[in-house]
């Protein structure tokens, strides 16, 4: 009931949106860039495993930026680097028109990738202070990919069209900041406001699949940061101690009380601690720990009850064993992403015609989140929407074993590439034909 309240309000808040619409012929066009990708792919193919093998972290995606700044300057687009620090906007102008933006994230995730591919990553870069393992365990890759393709396709079709298209590369996705960092170096000053825009997400789902999701898309993401600060001692003598790995702990386990007793139990709302950092060896209490971790949540209230349980616990863990009070910072990562309720259900509906049942109309947000919402808020009616990332098969069987499959953020994620990226392609060059088409 009350997400109907919401989707209602949120309704009312885009109904105003004017929105330029073609009529276009989506199996046609689908067939194009179908017909267009059979000669293309083996580029995307070796772009897409380059940039798999050569990750880069949330702002410092200067060798993936260059990489594709010069893959757009050689389709004839317009490029300017260093939007939003490692951002590029890419622009190709087709005469009078609409202006539609399309987005891809730059970045990959600080972890070591344990899938065994033959094209693996063992690339390493700096986070937080320390040395780490990066990543594309998000499938920003195959995101990056099928933006390249389908600046291909566009501009091979350009007779079919009139407009101008703004192709942007985002950086640091991941930790939130890119799509501000991109607006606050005055993007749409600079280039111009795009009538409409689309992204898409490679998900866990098989790929082939392409989803989509009118009004309320993803969650709030506000990312947590408790430093527990005790006094260290030698292990052998606890009692010398104020000891912070006990705090931690205890708040792990009672944190999650503010899930499961203070929120609405029919609401969606998550804290996860996804890293510990504290001790040396097995025989000292150190003095501090670090815990990190994400809120997620779909409605302001939930995201305050859990904002504010967290803190409350927070505290009340350090009171009982008489440490100082913890070093709580949370820091308000990407709003939820609201589709326009018209432009999806237009896309959509083109989607179906190109892909029948493989487009699919999901009926509940995703729990993950994105900061691509900072540019719907900036005014920019969107649909971001999905792909699937994986193999079909391995997916059935998965199931059928009762097998949890690995998703986006785990170190065994593994999109296959072909059907993904071509789907990828064919879907966003339906959306954005769909705008500019004649
Ligand atoms: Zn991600
Ligand atoms: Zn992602």
């Amino acid at each position: 009931m009350i997400r109907q309240v919401l989707l209602s309000g949120v309704c009312f808040l885009v109904a105003s949106v004017s929105m330029a619409a073609a009529a276009i012929d989506a199996p046609a066009t689908r067939a194009a860039a179908g017909k267009i990708l059979d000669a293309d792919y083996p580029r995307l193919d070796a772009l897409y495993k380059d940039i798999h093998k050569n990750p880069e972290l949330g702002f410092q995606e200067v060798r993936t930026a260059a990489k594709l700044a010069a893959e757009m300057k050689a389709i004839g687009f317009e490029v300017t680097e260093k939007v939003g620090k490692t951002g590029i906007v890419a622009i190709f102008k087709n005469g009078p028109g609409p202006m539609v933006m399309v987005r891809t994230e730059l970045d990959a995730l600080p972890m070591e990738e344990k899938t065994g591919l033959p094209y693996a990553s063992t690339a390493k870069q700096m986070w937080n202070g320390k040395e780490t393992f990066v990543d594309h365990s998000c499938g920003h890759d195959i995101h990056m990919a099928a933006w390249v393709g389908t600046a291909r396709a566009l501009v091979a079709m350009k007779d079919k069209w009139h407009g101008t298209l703004m192709f942007i590369g985002q950086p640091a996705e991941e930790t939130t900041g890119g799509a501000k960092a991109m607006l606050a170096d005055k993007l749409f000053e600079r280039f111009g406001k795009p009538d409409i825009g689309f992204a898409l997400h490679t998900g866990p789902n098989p790929a082939g699949q392409v989803s989509y999701k009118p009004g309320v898309n993803s969650s709030n993401s506000d990312s947590l940061e408790i430093k527990f600060l005790g006094r260290g001692a030698h292990g052998s003598r606890p009692s010398q101690s104020i000891d912070p790995i006990m705090m931690a702990s205890r708040f792990v386990v009672d944190v999650q009380s503010v899930v499961s007793r203070e929120k609405d139990a029919a609401e969606f709302g998550v804290v996860t601690i996804g890293a510990i950092e504290g001790g040396s060896a097995g025989n000292i209490i150190p003095d501090n720990v670090v815990l990190r971790g994400t809120i997620r949540s779909y409605r302001p209230d939930v995201r305050e009850t859990l904002t504010g349980g967290v803190r409350r616990t927070a505290n009340a863990v350090a009171m009982m064993a008489g440490a100082p009070q913890p070093q709580v910072t949370i820091t308000p990562g990407g709003d939820a992403v609201v589709n326009d309720i018209p432009i999806a259900e237009r896309t959509g509906a083109l989607f179906k015609a190109a892909f029948g049942d493989k487009a699919i109309k999901n009926d509940e947000p995703g729990s993950a989140s994105e900061d691509y919402s900072a540019f719907i808020q900036a005014g920019v009616p969107s649909l971001f929407f999905g792909i699937g990332g994986v193999d079909p098969v391995k997916l059935a069987d998965a199931k059928a074993k009762g097998i949890a499959f690995p998703g986006n953020h785990s170190p065994q994620f593994a999109p296959l590439p072909e059907p993904a990226i071509r789907t990828g392609v064919e879907a966003m060059t339906i959306a954005v034909m769909s705008v500019v088409g004649q």
